[in-house]
């Protein structure tokens, strides 16, 4: 045993295992893990990325000007209120080693993202999870867990892995049942995918009061995962304290010029926005006929449940036999599920046949 020792909360930590993406034995597979948009890079991205590969000797913009202008014009914010992040990772972490800490407790639904656990033992934070109702976080439940010692609550809305949604009712009736130093970090990862109409990804309360936070991300419609891009909204007082804590340097260049040619590029969100819903609903269809039960899902994700965690084994196998790579989901107590990222046409497609196959085969 060394003597040298990370604080304890430290090796508590189960270490992050992102999607899978090779298959031994296999050439041409296709990563339907991670949830990166169906369309890969947006073209005006590529090229400005590319642009900077001559500048790479230069600093990036410490304070994210242009990024943040260029977020706010888009979703109509106030700039002064963005923070940019290296992924909304980097973000979640500086909120939480910035209001947690040891002595302090985290809430977060059961199924609820597991950055949220990683970064809070991080910090030294003790992990509150809730029981969901139906795979979707339960308020009552949330605010019962709520103690003297709570300082954050995370919740994603839409909700990774598990697709669900809380209508902004739901989101205010939270808010409201919460102390005043109690910060709620809405995670809205997945928010450009939801067409419902009430929808609001947490602007709404951000500018209403002084202590909720949303976090956004260029990973998932806009199809910027390997630069690490992120962002977040929120009151003054917050703004100024993760901009004391994070890098000074904390987005890189050519990650900025990524993200802002990615917002310019035209129809690019729409067009994501009508392939996810056509194909999320299609492939929900086409797994249910099939004898699966899907969960309703908001994002551009579908949670299918095989039952058994030995069947939905079997449906993994099934589905790397072809090339397909699913996200198990025993990371998140459940087993008996695979995530599945909504692809192109012909992936989905590829998935519905494997699938369709398998369960016959079991029938
Ligand atoms: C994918 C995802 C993120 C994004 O993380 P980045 O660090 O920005 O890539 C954040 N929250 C949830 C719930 C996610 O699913």
């Amino acid at each position: 045993m060394p003597t040298l020792l990370p604080r304890p909360s430290i090796l508590s930590i189960e270490p992050y295992v992102g999607g899978e993406s090779k298959i031994p034995g296999v050439n041409r597979i296709i990563k339907l893990s991670s949830n990166e948009g169906a369309f890969g890079v947006p073209p005006g991205a590529q090229a400005a990325y590319a642009k900077l590969a001559a500048e790479l000797h230069r600093y990036p913009d410490g304070g994210s000007t242009a990024l943040r202008q260029a977020i706010a014009q888009r979703y109509g914010l106030d700039a002064e209120r963005i923070v940019c992040g290296n992924g909304s990772d980097e973000l979640i972490g500086h909120i939480i080693m910035a209001y947690g800490g040891e002595g302090t407790e985290l809430v977060m639904s059961a199924h609820g993202f597991v950055m949220y656990d990683i970064a809070g033992r991080y910090a030294g934070c003790r992990i509150i999870k809730v029981p969901e109702r139906n795979l979707t976080a339960d308020v009552d439940a949330l605010l019962a867990a709520v103690g003297p010692r709570t300082r954050l609550m995370f919740l994603a809305n839409p909700n990774n892995p598990t697709g669900s949604i809380l209508p902004q009712s739901e989101i205010e009736r939270l808010r409201a049942g919460l102390r005043e130093d109690v910060l709620l970090v809405l995670d809205s990862a997945y928010a450009e995918y939801v067409t419902r109409p009430d929808y609001d990804p947490g602007v709404a309360l951000v500018e209403a009061g002084t202590n909720t936070i949303m976090t956004r991300t260029f990973s998932k419609v806009f199809g910027l995962g390997g630069v690490r891009l992120g962002w977040t909204y929120a009151p003054p007082h917050i703004t100024d304290v993760l901009n004391r804590v994070r890098g000074p340097f904390n987005v890189n260049a050519p990650a900025m010029a990524a993200g802002i040619a990615a917002l310019a590029e035209h129809g690019w969100v729409e067009r994501s926005v009508a392939h996810n819903s056509e194909w999320r609903a299609k492939l929900s269809d086409g797994l249910q006929a099939a004898g699966i039960t899907v969960h309703p899902s908001e994002g551009n994700f579908i949670l299918a449940d095989f039952g058994t965690a030995e069947r939905a084994k079997g449906a993994d196998a099934a589905l790397k036999a072809r090339g397909l790579i699913v996200r198990a989901m025993g990371s998140y107590s459940l087993p008996q599920c695979l995530r599945i990222t909504i692809g192109t046409a012909e992936e989905c497609s590829m998935v519905l046949d494997a699938l369709t196959g398998f369960m016959r085969g079991t029938a």
